[in-house]
C-alpha cells in the first residue's frame, strides 16, 4: 500500500468577493464569465463530498510589495493599489475591477506562494491552491484577461529567490495561452514553462510553437497551439509525447500546474472537448513524474473555467471509492494526494 499524501489546500472566501464586473453576453446583462460561483461551488462540492476532510488547510498570508516586484512594475502596482482605493477600474485589458480588489489580489498571489512553501517545506506533499483573481494572463505592467497579478510568476520567483529552489517547471492547461508566465521567465533557464491551449484563443497572436524562449532561456518555452475541437486522445497524446518527455528531461525540483478548467467541452470560452476523466488523467501523469523527478512536488494553482462543469472535474476524485476503502488508491481522494 502506498503512503497517504497529504495534499494542501488554500481557499479563502474573501477570494469570492473581487468584483471582476458584469457582462452582458447575450446582449442581456448578466454576471460576466469571471464570476465566483463556479470557483463556489467546486469548494463547496469539496465539502459536500467529504473531500475537504482529507484536505490540509493552508493559510495565505497577502504577498507583499517585494514578492511583486519581482514581477511587475513599481507603477502598475501603484497604479492597482489606487484605483483600488477608490472606485475600481481597469487593469489593462478585460480585467476590470472593483474597490477593494488590490488586496484580494494580494491574497490570492499569496495563495500560490504558500501553497509552493508548504509544498518546498515538506508540510503537505502536494497542494491545491483554489484563488481569485486568476493570474496567468498579467504582464509586469498590465493585467490582462481577468487577471491582476501573475500569481505563478510571483511564487515561482518566490520560490527562486527565497527557497533555495533552483529548477522549476510550470505547466499550463488553461485553454488560453499562459503569456504572463511565459513572459516572466522567457530568458530563465531556470523555470521550464509549458503551455497547452486552443490556437490563437486569448491573447490573440499569443503563444505560437515557435516562441521557445531567448537567451540563455532558449528552448526551455514550449507552446502546444492545439485546433479548437481538440479532445481527450489529442490532449493525453501531448502529455504522453511533450509535456512528460519534456520534464523528464529538465529534471525539475518542483512542478507547478496553472490549473484552468476551461478546456472543458461545456466551457462557453473555450472550444475544446475535454471531461473531468482526462483531467484525472492528466493529473495523475503529473503526479507520476513529480513522483520520479521531485518527491512528488506539485502545486496546482486555479485559473480559469466559467462552466458549471468545473466542479464535474472533481469526479476525478472518484471520492466515494478513496473514502469507502482505505485500501484501494488513497491518491483518488483529491486527484492529487
Ligand atoms: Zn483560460
Amino acid at each position: 500500500m502506498t503512503p497517504k499524501r497529504r495534499t494542501g489546500f488554500v481557499f479563502e472566501e474573501l477570494y469570492m468577493w473581487h468584483d471582476s464586473g458584469g457582462g452582458s453576453f447575450p446582449l442581456q446583462p448578466s454576471p460576466g464569465f469571471e464570476n465566483p460561483d463556479s470557483k463556489r461551488r467546486f469548494r463547496n462540492l469539496l465539502s459536500a463530498t467529504g473531500i475537504l476532510d482529507h484536505l490540509h488547510p493552508i493559510k495565505p498570508a497577502p504577498a507583499t510589495e517585494e514578492d511583486l516586484v519581482r514581477f511587475h512594475t513599481h507603477e502598475y502596482i501603484e497604479s492597482i493599489r489606487q484605483m483600488s482605493a477608490n472606485r475600481g477600474g481597469d487593469a489593462g485589458e478585460l480585467t476590470p475591477f472593483g474597490p477593494g480588489s488590490y488586496e484580494i489580489a494580494l491574497l490570492s498571489a499569496g495563495g500560490v506562494i504558500a501553497a509552493v512553501e508548504s509544498v518546498m517545506k515538506g508540510a503537505t506533499d502536494n497542494a491545491y491552491a483554489l484563488v481569485r483573481p486568476p493570474g496567468h494572463h498579467a504582464e509586469p505592467n498590465r493585467g490582462r484577461g481577468y487577471c491582476i497579478f501573475g500569481n505563478i510568476a510571483i511564487a515561482v520567483k518566490y520560490a527562486l529567490a527565497k527557497l533555495g529552489v533552483s529548477r522549476v517547471a510550470v505547466v499550463d492547461w488553461d485553454v488560453h495561452h499562459g503569456n504572463g508566465t511565459q513572459l516572466a521567465f522567457y530568458e530563465n533557464p531556470d523555470v521550464l514553462t509549458i503551455s497547452i491551449h486552443q490556437d490563437n484563443l486569448y491573447p490573440t497572436a499569443s503563444g505560437a510553437m515557435e516562441d521557445n524562449g531567448a537567451g540563455r532561456g532558449a528552448g526551455f518555452n514550449l507552446n502546444l497551439p492545439m485546433p479548437p475541437g481538440s479532445g481527450v486522445g489529442a490532449y493525453l497524446a501531448a502529455f504522453e509525447r511533450v509535456v512528460v518527455a519534456a520534464l523528464r528531461k529538465f529534471q525539475p525540483e518542483l512542478i507547478v500546474v496553472a490549473s484552468g478548467l476551461d478546456a472543458n467541452a461545456y466551457d462557453p470560452l473555450g472550444r475544446m472537448m475535454l471531461h473531468s476523466e482526462c483531467y484525472r488523467r492528466m493529473t495523475q501523469m503529473l503526479m507520476e513524474a513529480a513522483s520520479d523527478l521531485c518527491a512528488g512536488r506539485l502545486v496546482l494553482a486555479h485559473e480559469g473555467g466559467y462552466s458549471d462543469y468545473v466542479c464535474a472535474v472533481l469526479r476525478a476524485c472518484d471520492h466515494r471509492r478513496a473514502i469507502g476503502d482505505s485500501n484501494r488508491d488513497r491518491r483518488s481522494v483529491s486527484g492529487l494526494g
